[in-house]
């Protein structure tokens, strides 16, 4: 238990220990929060007993939930730790709606419709009825009506055009529910749902604690209240001001709704910040503060001032991406290797963004992972691979079967497939129903099918049912998914037909070590959660329970973890270190030491579709309070698409201010060890790493030319300077900061 407080300050330690049943924690950035609720947790687990499954923690993201995971572990064992119900809110309610869902009528291998899934069911619905709806814009909006759970059929249309959208609306909620498939928001709804109408399925849970609570919507508010229901005890911990989900209907409200509901509700506040250098938490203060309508909040440094954070202004995108992956490179050095390319971080305000950052991290030869997008599982022949074993696991799912029965090519023509999709939704049957009942000649579709393509089908029909085989009959042995796997790929000759279509052995070469990578996700994946799926929760009906092979569970959950990642670690606990290129949202919580905000110009951030500019605000500084030791903010004077952009406007501030600050030299690094801890290099170490820089420079540097800024690492002179202001080639010595 002393290990457990040890190192909690008085407001941490209160919190942690506090017997209040219902115990909100506010409090800013790097206050600790995340690693009260850890502790909390834990406390639970020690002082009170409580067996772990039947604590309730629910994280905002699946990486969030597995740092918190190894965080608990250290303080009370792996063996307790994996048995905690801990996940986003999506993967808790997934896991509730697998062991009770047959209550309200959910099959217990469901499959999950991601939004890729959702938007194709929309679009046919949408290309049938010869409507004007545009397919995302309807996904979005259903998503927003079933956020306030508005069910289809309560809509209210008025106009052609509401009217067509509660049509698509009614038709893709039949659509799914004939696949038997949940989207994202089902599972949340569904959730609330099964607990509304059968608490007893959570009649265990003794605490429900939730991380990151000011980006909680209304749906998951209420599905926290019905968690907790049986003893009312909950714990959040969040910050109003790093709100920044407001296009998801997060509400900030919940946390005045939550005082109202639970009258006993106590607040802490923490005040200090642990995370970040003094300098940088001054910078991303005058970011905040600009909001005029936001309490006033004390956040102390616990840290010396550091480093002044750079802020850069350079020609165009291109340079911006030269100069950062440049400065990676030379930081990394000068830091002498103390510092692994896993403490450095990009933050994107979107995706869009990362193209030339990418490429010039992969010119550089720096290896890089991106989280926030769904680079790994969007990949092609990972995305074949995936969609087979959502076939295997749920043949009902009409758009996996779709995308794999003609690939690779069985001559099962694009008309054919459209013609028996139209039969089945007649029917009201799926179309792996029709095309097993044609391959096996028990019941013949209507739909005229050739010769070529009936060979196509069966042979398809084939590989699907060889392989449901292997996977049951593969029962209690480690590695069943990954046998299905090694079955597949030798039914398919995937390796024959990536050659085929990717002759260039380097091109084959890497695709081919994405499907190698795709098969070990998926054993180390699935097998550690299908044990916490069957040990955390209690069975109320056991009778009822569908049996299933421990193999197919664990293909069930390794295929929900992909549709529910929203960043997609492709190497998570790989040797190599990485940089990471993430979206501001998917960092939030997270923290390196040095972290690089490209692209901070007005049109990106705020960005230039976003009504809510406070909101962009929160959003930059929630970047900002990601660093650490080192903050770069860079703005390219033309944007990736050749445009003059110009200088965000919530930097007006932070500008001024890192003028008066002295190029990074590292020397002052030395007193900040609290925070840079393994990036003190001494003297000797510098000397030599400023050696190797040089060598660097003259062999090629790409900071050297014209894209470069000679006047140091800040803004360059007047705001309004033009991309022809760079063009002069001048040699660059001071701007690496280094005085060696
Ligand atoms: P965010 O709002 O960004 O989620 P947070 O409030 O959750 O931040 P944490 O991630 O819990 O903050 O903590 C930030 C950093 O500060 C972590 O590295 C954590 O280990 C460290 N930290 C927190 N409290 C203390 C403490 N009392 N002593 C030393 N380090 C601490
Ligand atoms: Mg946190």
């Amino acid at each position: 238990m002393d290990a457990l407080l040890d190192g909690l300050n008085a407001a941490q330690h209160r919190a942690v220990t506090s017997p209040a049943s219902v115990l909100q924690v506010l409090a800013p950035p790097g206050s600790g929060k995340t690693k009260t609720l850890t502790a909390r947790v834990a406390y639970h687990l020690l002082e009170h007993k409580y067996r772990p499954w039947d604590l309730v923690v629910c994280t905002f993201t699946i990486k969030a939930a597995r740092e918190m995971r190894d965080r608990i572990c250290g303080l009370v064992g792996e063996k307790t730790a994996a048995k905690l119900v801990l996940g986003t809110f999506h993967s808790v309610a997934r896991r509730y709606l697998v062991s009770y869902g047959q209550h309200i009528g959910i099959a217990k291998n469901f499959g999950i419709a991601d939004s890729a899934d959702s938007i194709a069911i929309i679009k046919r619905i949408v290309k049938r009825r010869n409507y004007g709806v545009d397919p995302k814009g309807a996904r979005a909006r259903i998503s927003g009506m079933k956020a306030k759970n508005i069910k289809s059929g309560q809509t209210n249309p008025k106009g052609v055009d509401q009217q067509e959208f509660a049509a698509v609306y009614e038709e893709y909620e039949e659509t799914l529910k004939s696949s038997n498939l949940l989207d994202y928001d089902d599972l949340l709804l569904r959730c609330v749902d099964l607990l509304i109408e059968y608490p007893q399925c959570v009649n265990n849970v003794e605490v429900v604690l939730i991380d990151e609570f000011q980006d909680t919507n209304n749906v998951q508010y209420k599905l926290m209240g019905l968690l907790a229901q049986r003893h009312n005890r909950i714990t959040i911990v969040g910050d109003p001001d790093q709100s920044i989900y407001g296009f998801r209907s997060a509400e900030i409200k919940n946390l005045n709704q939550m005082q109202a509901q639970w009258h006993d509700t106590i607040v802490i506040n923490l005040e200090e910040n642990y995370r970040s250098s003094g300098a940088i938490l001054a910078s991303a203060m005058t970011v905040i503060e600009q909001d005029k309508a936001r309490p006033q909040k004390r956040l102390l440094a616990t840290h010396s001032v550091g480093e002044m954070p750079v802020f850069r202004k350079l020609p165009t995108a291109m340079d911006e991406a030269k100069w950062l992956v440049a400065e990676i490179k030379r930081v990394h050095i000068l830091t002498g290797r103390l510092l692994t390319y896993n403490d450095f971080a990009v933050l994107l305000r979107s995706a869009a963004l990362s193209n030339s950052i990418e490429r010039e991290l992969g010119r550089a030869g720096i290896p890089y992972r991106m989280v926030g997008g769904h680079r790994f599982f969007d990949r092609v022949e990972v995305k074949i691979i995936l969609d087979y074993l959502r076939v295997i696991n749920h043949p009902d799912h009409n758009d996996a079967v779709l995308r794999t029965i003609n690939t690779p090519s069985r001559k099962v023509g694009e008309e054919t497939c459209k013609k028996l999709l139209a039969e089945a939704e007649e029917k009201k049957t799926s179309l792996w129903r029709l095309a097993l009942g044609s391959a096996q000649g028990t019941s013949k579709p209507r739909t005229a099918i050739s010769k070529p393509a009936q060979k196509g089908i069966e042979s398809f029909v084939n590989i699907i049912l060889t392989s449901q085989k292997r996977l049951d009959g593969l029962e209690n042995q480690d590695g069943g998914l990954f046998d299905l796997m090694v079955h597949l790929l030798k039914k398919l000759s995937f390796e024959e037909y990536l050659k085929k279509q990717y002759p260039e052995t380097e091109e084959f070469g890497s695709r081919w070590d994405n499907v190698q990578e795709l098969m070990t996700l998926a054993t180390g994946m699935s097998m550690d959660d299908a044990v916490n799926d069957n040990e955390a929760l209690p069975v109320i009906d056991a009778a009822e329970q569908r049996e299933r092979s421990q193999a197919a569970d664990a293909l069930t959950t390794f295929l929900s973890n992909v549709a529910l990642s929203t960043e997609v670690e492709k190497s998570e606990g790989e040797a190599t270190p990485q940089v990471t290129i993430s979206t501001i949202h998917g960092a939030k919580g997270l923290e390196w030491p040095v972290v690089f905000i490209p692209a901070a110009y007005k049109g990106s951030i705020p960005h230039s579709r976003a009504e809510d500019h406070d909101e962009e605000r929160r959003l930059l500084y929630v970047g900002m309070t990601r660093a650490q030791a080192l903050l770069y903010i860079s703005c390219p004077m033309r944007s990736s698409q050749y445009q003059d952009t110009e200088l965000s406007p919530f930097l007006d501030s932070t500008d001024n201010m890192a003028r008066q600050g002295p190029p990074i030299t590292f020397t002052a690094t030395q007193g900040f060890a609290r925070v840079l801890r393994r990036a003190c290099p001494a003297e000797q170490t510098l000397h030599q790493a400023q050696t190797e820089v040089d060598r660097l420079e003259d062999d090629a540097y790409p900071l050297d030319g014209e894209s470069c800024n000679p006047e140091g690492s800040y803004w360059v002179g007047d705001r309004n300077a033009n991309a022809s202001d760079f063009s002069r080639r001048e040699k660059v010595d001071d701007d690496h900061g280094f005085k060696g």
